[in-house]
């Protein structure tokens, strides 16, 4: 029997936990250490729940301590892990406020990712807080089940009237919205000139960003946050081109990998996630590396990477299950295929946008398409989607793809990222066969349209 210790036990750490405990039964020993008091908080629906869109956060939970013991693990919680010695093969945690020593046989990291502080001006954590809460009243960050928990109370307050979000990446602009539908008045701030430009090209993100002003959020794009001032707590915030009035700051401008715990024995990446191989392993054996702390394969650019997404932090936790219980398993990697949707405008995207691929050294170009989903005589529930694939030029591999609508088409990004994956051609792809059917999509449905209009 080995013994297991995981370190963690949000997404990543609950995936492993669970295959572990569900397909090997009590073969092993799985002891497990989290620094909060709760796991399995879905992010996702911050914005939901602070936009009043669901009626509370009690579905934002799919597992807890108790579950995780009746399956078989025995699990600390509110137990920071603070050292370890990888010669000795053990953890030491804090437990109760007393110094805890764990031997291991085998170690699963899944201890996540952390907020980035910007070198901003009146900006700073609390020191000793494991939630991530700021020194200046009303500035707040974004990640746990507490921090969601702790706007929602502050926005009862009649005097947060105006709200800055500062980072226009997916949280951002989720945010943004939910303020708004709050009935704040809110200014969305970002270095870059677009929201969202990670994972679309500037003519989609440009729709989503009028999309926003449509509905009352003022954009500051192109304007690089200097200071948040205050008399203890938010009254202004400054970038070098303009200053807003505002009563709270949220701050959502990416996560960090959160590995400073673990001292520098394992190799790390050029951003400080532990450098795994495709059986999640770290440059230690028997060392396993798992969701937002590890760094992840790339399939668009066959390179490691860096994708902190709560879809890959389960599958890694799944491969790194197997490994760690014996059965040899590789991870495939993934294409960073994400989605979002704001007051009705659905974007789904996987692989490179354009400019990421041309950035990333690919002779790559794009081929794009706007159609109605159905043919013109069904005249319900038929609207128009357009789409954009890249590709590479030289190879013709396809490196992504982007689509967009007001109705839901995000199944159509999955074959895209499939597609990615097994590195399937853009002639290929013109090839495919996609069914025809007036309720569902036209004979010449947009994906053959697109990928045939590949002349580059
Ligand atoms: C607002 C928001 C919205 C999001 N929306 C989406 C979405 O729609 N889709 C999507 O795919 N992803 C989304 N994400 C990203 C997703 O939440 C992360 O990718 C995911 O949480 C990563 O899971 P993880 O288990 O690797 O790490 P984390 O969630 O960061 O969990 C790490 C765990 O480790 C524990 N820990 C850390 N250090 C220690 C230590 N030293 N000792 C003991 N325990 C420790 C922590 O308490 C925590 O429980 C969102 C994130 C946020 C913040």
């Amino acid at each position: 029997m080995s013994k297991i210790v995981v370190v963690g036990a949000n997404h990543a750490g609950t995936a492993c936990i669970k295959t572990m405990l569900s397909t090997y039964g009590d073969a092993n020993e799985i002891v497990v250490f989290d620094q909060n008091s709760n796991i399995s908080f879905l992010g996702c629906g911050m914005a939901l729940w602070i936009g009043e869109q669901i009626a509370g956060p009690e579905g934002l939970f799919y597992s807890d301590k108790e579950q995780l013991e009746s399956m078989g693990a025995k699990v600390y919680m509110e137990s920071p892990v603070q050292h370890i010695d990888y010669d000795a093969k053990t953890v030491t945690a804090l437990v109760d406020g007393k110094e805890h020593v764990e031997s291991y046989d085998k170690l699963i990291f899944a201890t996540g990712s952390q907020p980035i502080l910007p070198p901003i001006k009146g900006a700073e954590f609390k020191p000793g807080s494991y939630e991530f809460e700021s020194t200046l009243e009303n500035l707040q960050f974004v990640k746990l089940y507490q921090n969601s928990a702790d706007v929602i109370e502050r926005l009862e307050n009649k005097d947060i009237k105006r709200v800055a979000v500062v980072g226009a990446g997916y949280i951002g602009v989720e945010l943004a919205e939910a303020f708004q539908r709050k009935g704040k008045e809110v200014v969305l701030i970002d270095v870059v000139d677009t929201c969202l430009a990670g994972y679309y090209d500037k003519d989609l993100t440009d729709m989503m960003a009028k999309n926003m002003e449509d509905n009352g959020i003022q954009l500051a794009f192109g304007q690089t946050v200097k200071e948040v001032a205050g008399n203890g707590k938010v009254e202004k915030i400054i970038t070098d081109k303009a200053e807003y009035d505002v009563d709270m700051v949220i701050l959502a401008v990416g996560f960090r990998p959160n590995t400073a715990f673990a001292g520098d024995n394992i190799e790390r990446f050029r951003n400080g996630a532990f450098l795994v191989n495709k059986h999640q392993e770290t440059s230690i054996p028997g060392v396993y590396a798992i969701g937002d702390c590890a760094t992840i394969y790339d399939n668009a650019t066959r390179e490691t990477g860096y994708i902190a997404l709560a879809s890959n932090a389960v599958r890694t936790g799944i491969v790194a299950a197997h490994n760690a219980c014996g059965t040899d398993l590789e991870g495939i990697g993934v294409q960073g295929s994400n989605g979002i949707s704001i007051y009705g405008l659905h974007m789904v995207s996987t692989g490179l946008t354009l400019e990421k691929a041309t950035r990333n050294g690919f002779n790559a170009a794009v081929t794009e398409y706007t159609d109605n989903q159905k043919p013109e005589f069904i005249e319900h529930g038929n609207f128009p989607v357009t789409i954009k694939i890249v590709y590479d030029k030289d190879s013709r591999r396809i490196l992504g793809a982007q689509m967009v609508a007001r109705e839901d088409i995000s199944m159509g990004i999955h074959m895209f990222s499939l597609a990615i994956q097994e590195g399937v051609t853009i002639e290929k792809l013109a090839l495919t066969d996609i069914f025809f059917l007036p309720h569902f999509n036209k004979p010449y449905n947009y994906i053959t349209m697109a990928a045939l209009g590949a002349k580059d």
